[in-house]
């Protein structure tokens, strides 16, 4: 066994090994010699452990008043934006994503975090009028217990922050199971809040697989709410796990986002919204752009723009401050993704930037792939119509305006979108017609703000929103409360004479 630290599950305020006395390593996805972390492989009895210790604190922190609990977000916020840039270099070592994105993606929990703090003074219900003479009604908002979070390995931090501030600004506590390519963001997270004084037993962090420590968590009887992020064929499992208790149950999942380029667009600036938007994290962002249609009379300009650009990204540890795009998250994903390049060649699309894993010096240390792009990409291939998670762009082309809202709407998920046009009336038509969870003008698929609601349609999500206001309906039930002060017996839809 090698030196690396050694990091324990977070339950009930302590940092505890699993009973299953194993662990596994987390490996630099850059340089594989390299041991980021050694960590818990959690079995059931850790769960029941956490979601106990969960259980117990939301006896009290249910009470706690919401304006106290946001004081204890503000300070986790603070804390979060001291150790910045630790947190995102550890990122960056244990899923390769470039540093500027890793520094965003801590910047995105600091933010949510603020922004959920500063909910414990609203947490607004509504009054109403009643029907009836002497009578006040009102709603409010309830939490409703423990709640059960799955989450990926590309956004580290980002994701779980945004589950979990919202459940612990509601009053509900937390159980967390990281994804097992990144446990050491969200264990930095739990320290942040050892550190600034979260009782014990409202964060449990216990690492594992899906397998061993998801599925128990799932199935878990005093589990009120799942929320999972990650693909759409585990979410479905997820799902299913949840119906029988009718557990609440919130998923993000997949996504094949698409940037439609207008015959009027700028192409300077539609061009890198592509390189960013399907590049950037290495294409690996469930919003990223893994379509590109092009109004056929600007196809040509704009691919070549699009070749030259992704030829000269900078591919390498994303610790490099010069480096644009970072590896794979591991092996199966870089996997994946060389597959994906041979089924798009076989499908007949046309091959025109990149293609291979880049080998030689560092390179045979780590996941990396060169930025792929196919042209000629038809709504029959499967790399048109299946999610890749990875940095392989499919461009195909269009003669009206009809047509491109048609392909954009081709897909069994809906996302992110986005369309470059200088015309006002296409960019509100299109903003209308597509239909996705987020949608941008000018601008590329990714870069959601956490004041927005996040998700997506059809088999991106099952009809729930992250982030912004829209999280709270997650993590809170309405309750409606009627206060008659009239000291007689009233009847609501009753005559009453
Ligand atoms: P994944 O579905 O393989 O895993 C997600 C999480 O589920 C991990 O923690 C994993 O350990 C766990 N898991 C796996 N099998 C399980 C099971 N049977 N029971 C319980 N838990 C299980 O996804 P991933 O590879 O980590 O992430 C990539 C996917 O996530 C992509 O499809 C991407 O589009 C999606 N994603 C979606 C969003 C969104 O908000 N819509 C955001 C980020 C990522």
């Amino acid at each position: 066994m090698s030196d690396a630290k050694v990091y324990k599950n977070f339950i009930n305020g302590k940092w505890v090994k699993s009973v299953s006395g194993e662990t596994f390593e987390n490996r630099n996805p850059a340089d594989t010699s390299e041991i980021v972390g050694v960590f818990q492989k959690s079995v059931a009895d850790d769960v029941n452990a956490a979601v106990a210790a969960a259980a117990e604190a939301y006896k009290t922190w249910r009470l706690v008043p919401a304006p106290k609990r946001g004081e204890i977000l503000y300070r986790i916020a603070n804390r979060l934006l001291v150790q910045k840039e630790k947190i995102s270099r550890d990122m960056t070592r244990e899923m390769g994503k470039i540093i500027h994105e890793t520094r965003g993606d801590t910047q995105e929990a600091i933010d949510m975090t603020y922004y959920m703090a500063g909910e414990g003074r609203r947490l607004f219900g509504q009054t109403t009028p009643s029907e009836m003479m002497n009578k006040f009604n009102m709603t409010l908002r309830q939490p409703l217990g423990v709640c059960g979070f799955i989450t990926p390995w590309n956004f580290p931090i980002a994701i779980p922050s945004w589950k979990m501030m919202p459940a612990l600004i509601c009053g509900n506590t937390v159980v967390i199971k990281p994804a097992t390519d990144t446990p050491l963001s969200v264990i930095h997270l739990a320290e942040v809040c050892e550190e600034e004084g979260l009782p014990p037993g409202v964060f449990n962090v216990v690492t594992g697989s899906g397998s061993a420590v998801g599925s128990p968590l799932i199935n878990h009887k005093d589990v009120r709410v799942i929320s999972f992020t990650g693909s759409t064929e585990v979410g479905r499992k997820v799902s299913e796990g949840c119906a029988p208790s009718f557990k609440h149950c919130c998923l993000e999942m997949g996504g094949k986002n698409v940037q439609i380029v207008m015959d009027d667009a700028k192409l300077e600036l539609a061009v890198d919204g592509a390189i960013w938007g399907a590049f950037g994290t290495t294409g690996q962002r469930c919003t990223a752009t893994s379509r590109v249609i092009c109004h056929k009379d600007v196809v040509d300009k704009f691919t070549s723009m699009m070749i030259k650009r992704a030829e000269n990204l900078k591919v390498g540890n994303g610790l490099d401050e010069s480096v644009q795009m970072g590896p794979c998250v591991n092996q199966g994903q870089l996997d994946t993704v060389l597959s994906y390049i041979e089924v798009g060649k076989k499908d007949g699309a046309r091959l025109v930037a990149g293609g291979k894993r880049l080998t030689g010096g560092a390179y045979d240390k780590g996941y990396f792939v060169q930025p792929t792009i196919f042209t000629g990409v038809t709504q029959q291939m499967r790399i048109w119509r299946e999610e890749i998670f990875g940095p392989v762009l499919s461009v195909g082309t269009f003669d009206t305006f009809e047509k491109a809202i048609e392909m954009a709407n081709d897909t069994s998920y809906g996302l992110s979108a986005a369309i470059y046009t200088q015309d006002v009336n296409k960019a509100y038509t299109a903003m209308r017609d597509v239909y996705t969870g987020i949608f941008y003008v000018n601008a590329p698929t990714i870069g959601a703000e956490t004041h927005l609601p996040f998700g997506g349609t059809k088999e991106t999500g099952n009809g729930h929103r992250e982030a912004a206001m829209a999280a709270l309906d997650v993590f809170s039930e309405w309750k409606s409360v009627y206060v008659d002060f009239s000291g007689a017996l009233q009847r609501a839809q009753i005559d009453n004479a």
